[in-house]
């Protein structure tokens, strides 16, 4: 069997993987594996080609710091200009070298002897490695809704996903099941098309307007040539989603008004744009603001005003081979069904792979046999020289880069004192670790998680014992300040 060695291994060639590909040459390390199981790079942004699909940060917060973009169409960019981005993120730093694309892993496991990680590939490969970065993201396990009947549906099957770009929805009847961030892009995008379109929402989602505005070819020179320009922007762009995700959600406690003047907007958006009153009521969330990621959309309530879009709540009982009959009895009958029925984030993820530690230990049975917790959002007892990215408590802000951004100042620091002290593994203490993970439960005792009215809102930010330990509840300002400082006596290198 073939071994091959390496500095690290990463699994996920998406802008969390590349991050810290980069922070790792930057380290000095140059013997490195991304591996993605899809067949390019980009992570989410290679995955999902929808239509509509655009950026629901601004672009110039949702990208590194360290490499802007002048380039952006506009304020919120459409998918395609982020899996570009991408591209140019990898030619630039010159990370392809590293990539193996098709390849997919099975798991790890931390070899005590030999004090490295053995990586299994599917392909009956074991790689070995110092060190273990797992970049599979939280929203990579697309899930199938588990519908009676949906396997006899004969007709055509889109998934958000995998989105079939030669397929025509033109004179289809076309039904979509899924109001989410994705549902939310593609529902006015469908009905421009589809001769009948029927929505079958579960549960509404808050929809606020969209300030967004195109960037020129003057602009954009601006940008290029005066880059203090475009970063003067993202300072705006950075302290407003910073200020609104730490009131309405962390500061609920002292800042509910926040959340009232959220919702307020959210309602005028709705009265702006449908004049009926039972199907604004219809798309009117019963949970609070912040309990669920809202989203941004200046055409999706006005696409329900149209004579060919039927919006149904009722409930789905069972789909049959020519349509999809509700809980109230009615049937559509349809020749396409597109799911936008999101992902499985507790599953089958977190870890995405079964990854198996010091004496024994198997990571995602653990989470879920005690809480889910890690250090700093990274590192977790028993996994020496492993980082995992997508872990509990490591989301942070709104925009994927600000958590890979606080994630490679931290690696900094710890690989950096690694190579001051001539260690070769770091293994974070148990007690540091239980300190991380009260304090977050302490900060999150003033969320809207907590305190906020977020039974009916079924998000996917909650897992099956109703915790939400997928963010870090403090500013983005403060996670990156903490990595400047945090005790170096947290880990124990060896
Ligand atoms: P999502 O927010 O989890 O939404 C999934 C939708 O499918 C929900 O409306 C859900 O209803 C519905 N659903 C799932 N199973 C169902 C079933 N069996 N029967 C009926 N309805 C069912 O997933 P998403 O829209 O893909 O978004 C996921 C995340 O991706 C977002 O929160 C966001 O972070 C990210 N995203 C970002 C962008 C962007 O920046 N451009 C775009 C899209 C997505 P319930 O709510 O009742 O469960």
């Amino acid at each position: 069997m073939s071994t091959e060695q390496y500095d690290a291994v990463i699994v996920g060639a998406g802008f969390g993987g590349m991050g810290s590909a980069i922070q790792l040459n930057r380290l000095g390390y140059d013997r490195i594996a991304i591996l993605d199981r899809e067949d390019d790079l980009g992570g989410t942004w290679h995955v999902n080609r929808y239509p509509g699909l655009t950026v629901d940060v601004p672009s110039t917060t949702y990208s590194y710091r360290f490499e802007p973009n002048p380039y952006w169409s506009r304020l919120y960019a459409p998918g395609s200009e982020l899996k570009t981005y991408a591209e140019h993120v990898a030619d630039k730093y010159d990370l392809r070298r590293y990539m193996r694309f098709n390849t997919v892993v099975d798991g790890a496991r931390w070899d005590d002897d030999a004090q490295e990680w053995l990586v299994s590939l599917s392909d009956g490969q074991t790689l070995h490695t110092q060190f273990l970065i797992l970049a599979t993201g939280y929203l990579c396990q697309p899930k199938k809704p588990d519908i009676p009947g949906i396997e006899s549906f004969a007709g055509t099957v889109l998934h958000a996903q995998e989105w079939d770009h030669s397929y025509s929805l033109a004179g289809k009847r076309t039904a979509i099941i899924g109001t989410g961030s994705t549902g939310v892009q593609l529902i006015p995008k469908l009905a421009e098309d589809a001769a009948e379109l029927t929505v079958y929402q579960r549960t509404p989602i808050w929809v606020m307007p969209k300030l967004d505005f195109g960037f020129g070819p003057r602009a954009q020179r601006l940008f290029a040539k005066v880059p203090a320009t475009q970063r003067m922007l993202r300072v705006s762009s950075d302290l407003f989603m910073d200020i609104m995700v730490t009131l309405a959600m962390w500061r609920f406690r002292q800042f509910r008004p926040v959340n009232r003047i959220a919702a307020a907007i959210g309602r005028l958006h709705r009265f702006a744009a449908i004049r009926d009153r039972e199907l604004r009521r219809k798309l009117t969330p019963s949970y609070d603001f912040g309990c669920k990621r809202p989203t941004l959309s200046n055409v999706y309530y006005r696409t329900f005003n149209k004579p060919h879009v039927h919006l149904e709540t009722a409930g789905i009982d069972r789909i049959e081979a020519d349509g999809i009959v509700g809980a109230d009895g009615t049937k559509r009958v349809i020749d396409t069904l597109v799911l936008a029925t999101g992902f499985d984030v507790w599953e089958s993820n977190l870890p995405a792979i079964e990854v198996i530690g010091r004496e024994g230990r198997d990571l995602g049975k653990w989470w879920r046999e005690n809480r889910f917790q890690a250090y700093e959002g990274m590192t977790v007892p028993l996994f020496p020289n492993m980082l995992s990215q997508a872990s509990p408590y490591a989301w942070v802000g709104m925009s994927w880069f600000d958590t890979v951004e606080y994630q490679m100042r931290h690696m900094e620091r710890l690989f950096g004192e690694m190579q001051r002290t001539g260690a070769r593994t770091f293994e974070v203490t148990e007690e540091a670790n239980a300190r991380f993970l009260d304090r977050m439960l302490t900060l999150l005792d003033d969320s809207v998680f907590l305190l906020g009215n977020c039974a009916n809102s079924r998000s996917y930010w909650f897992n099956s014992s109703g915790e939400a330990p997928l963010f870090r509840p403090t500013t983005v300002r403060q996670a990156v300040k903490e990595q400047q400082h945090f005790p170096l006596s947290d880990y124990a290198l060896a």
